[in-house]
């Protein structure tokens, strides 16, 4: 670390959201991006000629930069992202944006640069009635291209890419994804911004490049101050300023714990999930966007357990078409070849909205129409999305989910609906003879009780445990006055659980966890030990519950959970886990 300038100054502490975890300690770089002003101003028709070649001269310059900067990246974890780049050269080349804006110069008689901010305005405006966080992130992508726009036609140079002479954070109102790529990587030690969320292609580029990253400060540019020691925590979403000693000294020693658990878990990657006796489990990844693909395969993920195919839905202004969801799909799947991607249906409704999808105002949208029985209503909408399934299955190995199953009619009406969708496209000439592995997600009390009946229905079972825990003891996921009685170790989550394992198991088929539940390593114990075969979850915790998974061997933890299943309260379930287990794991952070 290099020295940092102590001063008797005020620690301050701020909070944001965590987008790429790590710890950071260094001195500020403050980046000045903040946004230009454009003016708008009348003009007379003879300089209608000149505004309309200024406006076009911008366009070109621009693209030229954006060429620049994807000539420019060397590094093999960036070029994977290229496509950000491209994205922006899209938007540069948009007949819209050019058009409109060429023709309120003409009409309006307005200067260049009050045309386009009209027409980025009116681009904007699009995405301003749209709620959900990965779609608001894609307007950054008009305010970057227009922001780039904007400061070429006024001629007013950004303030040039630090050339850092020491490791430094980065703050910045925002960081473009041009800008994070064309920085000194080896001198970027973390960066925080005022806005941004964690689905910024700014954060998912930190995370690849593994920089810790806190966003959505929305104060940092104002607060911090150029060369101000500076403590970043991207796991949660922590920023210390002026830390003092004792701050200091807390955070180096979290950041070599930190350091020497991922330099320890890069060692797991490559391993099986093998117990000491000999069991394997599989673990998997779940993803919501295809970018997320390449970091699951690099964690070791054997296939991806959950790919909730809704983020392709919410990223857009309409339903996408079936040619839009194969070609998203198989992105996936050809990138996660030839292991196996488990795609989920359309799980829509409850706290999952998804903006140009009208459900009806319910007292009770959990229990409403959500999921299978949204997309059993919209049969056309849910027909598209299993040709673009039966489609795909051309490409590598698809096993379709089907979420919220109740019962037995459902299923069979999915299976009927996805073999016409199968028939049809055979009429059609498409190559359909690949086989696709039908499973359900067990997530109602219903399904847990008939398990054994809906387990001879399909080829594989995946316990949502988000759900399941919410519907077993009846509390809402997202209501944080009942989160306290959110108990994924209560007697009665363990027993349906276990139901679940035996009725797949009498059945002969596979039954996986994909809920939050099984990417806590000291939970994934549990579940190995009830007898689970998979384990989906996010990409960076499969190294460490993998770690733990290696650490002991099956027939002493099924003797636990068996010693467990008779405990009559949560409580009594963690004591007696914390117990064995955390004197064999001390640094296993308790969950509680
Ligand atoms: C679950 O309910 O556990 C699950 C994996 O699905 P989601 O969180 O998307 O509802
Ligand atoms: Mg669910």
């Amino acid at each position: 670390m290099e020295k940092i300038e102590r001063k008797t100054v005020e620690e301050v502490t701020l909070f944001g959201i965590g987008a790429s975890p790590g710890i950071a300690i260094g001195v500020s770089y403050v980046l000045d991006r903040t946004r230009i002003r454009p003016v708008e101003r009348a003009i007379a028709p003879t300089e209608v000629a000149v505004e309309i070649e200024a406006f076009r001269k911008a366009v070109r310059v621009s693209k030229k930069q954006l060429e620049d900067v994807k000539r420019g990246v060397a590094d093999r974890r960036l070029a994977e992202h290229l496509h950000i780049i491209d994205t922006h050269l899209l938007i540069l080349e948009d007949q819209l944006l050019v058009d409109d804006s060429i023709a309120l110069i003409e009409k309006n008689l307005i200067n260049a640069e009050g045309a386009l901010k009209r027409t980025l305005d009116k681009f904007r405006g699009v995405f301003e009635t749209i709620e959900d966080e990965y779609l608001r992130e894609r307007r950054s992508d008009i305010d970057f291209v227009g922001e780039r726009l904007l400061r070429n036609l006024i001629g007013t140079t950004q303030q040039s890419l630090p050339q850092l002479d020491q490791k430094s954070i980065i703050v910045a109102h925002d960081l473009s994804p041009a800008d994070t790529m064309q920085m000194d990587k080896s001198r970027m030690i973390g960066f925080v911004t005022d806005v941004g969320g964690r689905t910024s292609h700014t954060a998912i580029l930190a995370r690849s490049l593994g920089i810790p990253a806190v966003v959505g400060l929305e104060t940092a540019t104002a607060l911090i101050r150029e060369r101000l020691p500076v403590i970043i925590d991207g796991s949660s979403g922590v920023v210390i300023l002026n830390p003092g000693e004792a701050t200091l000294k807390s955070y180096l020693e979290k950041k070599q714990l930190y350091e020497f658990h991922q330099k320890e878990l890069l060692s797991y990657r490559q391993l099986a999930a093998e117990t000491l006796d000999g069991h394997r489990i599989t673990l998997r990844g779940n993803v919501e966007l295809p970018d997320e693909v390449d970091l699951a395969c690099q964690e070791g993920a054997q296939g991806v357990g959950l790919y909730r195919t809704e983020f392709i839905y919410m990223n857009r202004t309409g339903t996408p078409s079936e040619e839009e969801q194969y070609r998203a799909y198989r992105e996936v799947v050809e990138r996660m070849a030839p292991n196996p991607v488990t795609i989920r249906t359309l799980d829509v409704g409850g706290d999952k909205l998804v903006s140009h999808i009208d459900l009806s105002d319910e007292a009770n949208p959990a229990l409403g129409l959500r999921a299978i029985r949204f997309s059993l209503k919209e049969e056309t909408l849910f027909t598209d999305q299993l040709r673009a399934i039966v489609r795909v299955a051309a490409h590598g190995r698809v096993r379709v989910l089907f979420p919220m199953i109740t019962g037995l009619a459902e299923i069979r009406r999915c299976k009927e609906l996805l073999e016409k969708a199968r028939a049809d496209l055979r009429a059609e000439g498409y190559d359909c003879e690949a086989r696709i592995e039908v499973g359900i997600m067990i997530e109602t009390p219903s399904a847990v009780l008939i398990s054994e009946v809906l387990a001879r229905e399909v080829d594989f079972l995946s316990v949502g445990t988000n759900d399941l825990i919410q519907y077993c003891l009846a509390i809402d996921r997202g209501n944080e006055h009942v989160a306290y009685l959110y108990e994924p170790l209560h007697p009665a989550v363990l027993r349906a659980l276990q139901m679940v394992c035996q009725a797949a198991a009498s059945a002969g088929i596979e039954s996986g966890v994909c809920g939050e539940m099984a990417a806590e390593p000291l939970y994934a114990l549990v579940l190995l030990g009830l007898g689970f075969d998979e384990l989906s979850m996010n990409a960076t915790s499969i190294p460490r519950v993998k770690r733990i998974l290696r650490q002991v061997s099956r027939s002493e933890v099924v003797e636990l959970v068996t010693e467990l299943l008779e405990f009559g309260t949560a409580q009594d379930v963690l004591r007696r886990l914390g117990e064995v287990l955390l004197e064999r794991f001390p640094d296993i952070i308790p969950v509680n």
